[in-house]
Formats: structure tokens, sequence, C-alpha cells
């Protein structure tokens, strides 16, 4: 039958690949709510609204149309109409998108959508309040972590393969100030729920990650 998985946790834990990888699994739908947030912080960008002018930004993102299309290698943002997949993912996005996520109104309209989009079950969803806050009723709850220098390394390792310019040093800065942020905002930080299963996945390889989480829906 068809039940909800979320999966919680900082930048860089492995969340997508595990998420998509466990949906495959299992025949269902991967939802990846931080492309949500990363599509209206690109926007915000793309037209010049700064992360301070909430009124703005809210108003910006209620008019935005957001779609995600499951896809067997990921999953693809589509934001009125333009394919932003690619382009959400960029170090600009990533040091401006918890300021905002930190925006209430901004979280309401997307949790609304995202609690929509896992009405009918048979969902995967990975963010950083789903088991908290978006599916609280969900029938597993996962909180994946790992150390900053290993998040880190793997970041690293995915933007040199995509031709990124960056530093190892740069994206520990980046990942230890979007953690602080998440875990330190007041409108659903980033904490473990109470029923939340914690996997460390330091050291672990993405098969091992996978199959524990499979065994963990099995029972
Ligand atoms: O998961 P990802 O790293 O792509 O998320 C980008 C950012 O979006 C996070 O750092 C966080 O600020 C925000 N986010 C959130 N709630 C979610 C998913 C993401 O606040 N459910």
């Amino acid at each position: 039958e068809k039940f909800n998985i979320a999966i919680d946790g900082p930048a860089g834990a492995g969340k997508s690949t595990v998420a998509r990888l466990v949906a495959r699994a299992l025949g269902f739908v991967y939802i990846d709510t931080g492309a949500m947030y990363r599509a209206v912080t690109w926007k915000a960008l793309q037209i010049g609204i700064a992360p301070e002018r909430k009124d703005e930004l809210v108003r910006m993102a209620a008019g935005l149309r957001i779609e995600l299309h499951p896809g067997e290698d990921g999953q693809q943002v589509v934001l009125d109409g333009q394919d932003v997949t690619g382009l959400i993912r960029s170090s600009e996005v990533n040091r401006n998108v918890s300021a905002v996520a930190a925006v209430p109104d901004i979280r309401a309209l997307l949790v609304a959508k995202q609690q929509e989009m896992a009405k009918a079950g048979g969902v995967v969803m990975d963010g950083r309040d789903i088991g908290t806050h978006v599916l609280p009723n969900a029938e597993l709850k996962i909180f994946l972590t790992a150390s900053v220098k290993e998040r880190a390394e793997r970041r690293y390792l995915e933007m040199k393969a995509k031709g990124e310019d960056v530093t190892l040093e740069q994206l520990e800065r980046e990942i230890a100030e979007r953690d602080r942020l998440d875990e330190q905002r007041e409108a659903s930080p980033l904490v473990r729920a109470h029923d939340a299963v914690l996997v460390d996945t330091s050291g672990m390889t993405v098969p091992q990650v996978v199959d524990r989480i499979l065994e963990l829906s099995n029972t």
C-alpha cells in the first residue's frame, strides 16, 4: 500500500540521491522540496528582489507557477514554463536560499503545495521540515546526516564533475553557514522529529544507506 516517507537533514547529507533511489526501489514518487525554495530564490535574484524585501518576495512567489516533474534521473523543475533545473543549483542561490526559506509566508505557500502532492501517498519527500511540519503523519521518518567535512567533500566532487569552479574550503564554509541559518531560524527550523530514525551516513556508501532505509520501510 502507498505510505509516505519523510527524509530530512542538513545540506549535503545525500538526501536527494538517497531519496530518489528509495523512491525508485519502491515505485514511489520522489519530491525534492529544497528545489522549490531554490526556484523562488533564483527568481528573486533574477528580477532583483533582495531576501529582506519580504512583502515583494511573497507577492512574487504567490504568482509563480512551480512544477516538479519526477524523472528517472532526478526531478525536473519548471518555473513559469522555463526549465530551471540546473540554474537553481548555483553558488549564488546556495548563499541566498536560507534567507528566502526563513520567510514564514513563503514557507506557508510551499508547504501547502507539498502537502497537496503527498495527499495520495506513495511519496518520498526530502527537505528540512518534512517530518516535523509538512508530513507529521508520515509512516517513516528519516533524519539523514554526516559530518560537515564529509558533506563538503561530496558536494565538491559533484560540482567538480560539472566543471564548476569552487574550492573545498568555500563549500565547507557555505555548508556550515547554511546549517546554522536553517537550524536557528524561527519558522520550522531544521530539527530531528522525535519519531525520526537518525542515520549518520559518514563512511557509508549510497547503496548501504538506501538498503538501510528500505529495511526500515519494511518494518
Ligand atoms: O535541500 P536543499 O539543500 O536543496 O535546500 C535548499 C535550502 O532550502 C535549505 O538550505 C533550506 O534553507 C531550504 N529548505 C527548507 N525547507 C525544506 C527544504 C529546503 O527550508 N523543506
